[in-house]
């Protein structure tokens, strides 16, 4: 790395508390060994993003927000082959030990060392960012820069798809088709499977028929959602609105032989009555983010492939200095699709 090739400062979005986020310029991050520097293209924001601004979730110190990120490596760490300079990449934001006993079961998802940009070290709203080697995905550059900037939550969908182990030919039913749930939809029927959809939001109805969903329906009654779903034979249910309504009505509604898989972060309680679970074979999973480097693996050769489009959720390039405008919208549910952040003159 040529330290005079770069500015000392970039732009950056940092969060100092709840609502407060200011843009200001910071130094340019470090680069330890075995880390690249990228120039960040383009991000996405979702409702992670969202939950920190607005306290929801807290932050132990200043941060920069961001964790769905392209861009293009600009500088090489120590240990890291120069060969990776310019190289086109997506970023893969919790950053697993790889060496500790939940990483060599397979779960680095909940690695006991996990490293989690944008929580624990700093994120993509800014000019640079810097990243282990090996959680950088070098991406082709025929990919769009929106579907680029939605290589991450992609990847929490085909973990989430993965998890359910859903056998060919299947129907999948998603609840809650906001920005996860549409990925989910989308990423479903790319892989042959057929979707239905609860969704209250007339919008986000259509924009879910749009995308191929076979049937959307607004209802919060676990009568008529039970006969939706003996409908379409649903048998996987993902609950993606991350809300105690939501995810009761999943409890409720399940048919027999049905699995119902918690993509959603409800902090609130729900209750089931393990009567009627035992009764009609009921089971519930969890689908927290993804394992390394398996889920970002698939969910490239699925873009790639040319069958998935996850930018199609996105809506129009923003500048970074609308990021706040952005969120707020967010939480007004003014949005009807996706928002996501480009940078100006990508390298
Ligand atoms: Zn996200
Ligand atoms: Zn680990």
């Amino acid at each position: 790395m040529n330290p005079d090739y770069f500015p000392a400062t970039m732009q950056a979005a940092v969060l100092y508390g709840p609502r407060d986020l200011r843009l200001e310029r910071v130094n340019l991050p470090d680069l330890a060994a075995g880390e690249v520097l990228v120039k960040v293209e383009a991000v996405a924001l979702c409702g992670s993003d969202l939950h920190f601004y607005t306290g929801e979730r807290a932050l132990k110190e200043p941060m920069v927000l961001g964790h769905e990120i392209t861009g293009r490596v600009v500088a090489t760490g120590p240990d890291v082959a120069v060969e990776r300079l310019n190289d086109r990449v997506a970023i893969e934001p919790n950053i697993s030990c790889g060496v500790c006993n939940r990483c060599l079961r397979g779960l680095g998802r909940i690695c006991q060392h996990k490293q989690s940009v944008a929580i624990t070290r700093w994120g993509g709203l800014a000019e640079y960012i810097a990243v282990p080697t090996d959680f950088a995905w070098t991406i082709p550059e025929t990919f769009s820069l929106a579907d680029a900037a939605t290589i991450e939550p992609t990847a929490v969908v085909i973990h989430a798809l993965r998890q359910a182990q859903i056998k060919p030919g299947s129907t999948l039913a998603v609840v809650g088709c906001g920005g996860v749930g549409l990925l989910l939809a989308i990423t479903a029927i790319a892989q042959g499977y057929r979707v239905v959809v609860i969704e209250p939001n007339p919008k986000r109805r259509q924009a879910a028929l749009s995308a191929g969903v076979t049937q959307a329906i607004a209802t919060r009654d676990a009568g008529e959602a039970h006969t939706f779903f003996e409908q379409f034979d649903v048998q996987y249910i993902f609950e993606c609105a991350g809300i105690a309504v939501t995810t009761q009505l999943c409890l409720d509604a399940a048919p027999s032989g049905s699995r119902i898989i918690l993509l959603g972060l409800s902090a609130e309680n729900v209750t089931f009555n393990p009567l009627r679970f035992v009764r009609n074979d009921l089971e519930v999973r969890s689908s927290l983010i993804y394992d390394h480097p398996v889920d970002f693996a698939a969910t490239l050769e699925l873009i790639a492939s040319g069958r998935l489009k996850p930018g199609s959720t996105t809506g129009q390039p923003q500048p970074l200095e609308n990021v706040e405008m952005l969120l707020q919208a967010m939480e007004e549910g003014a949005l009807d699709a996706k928002p996501i952040i480009i940078f100006p003159n990508p390298t």
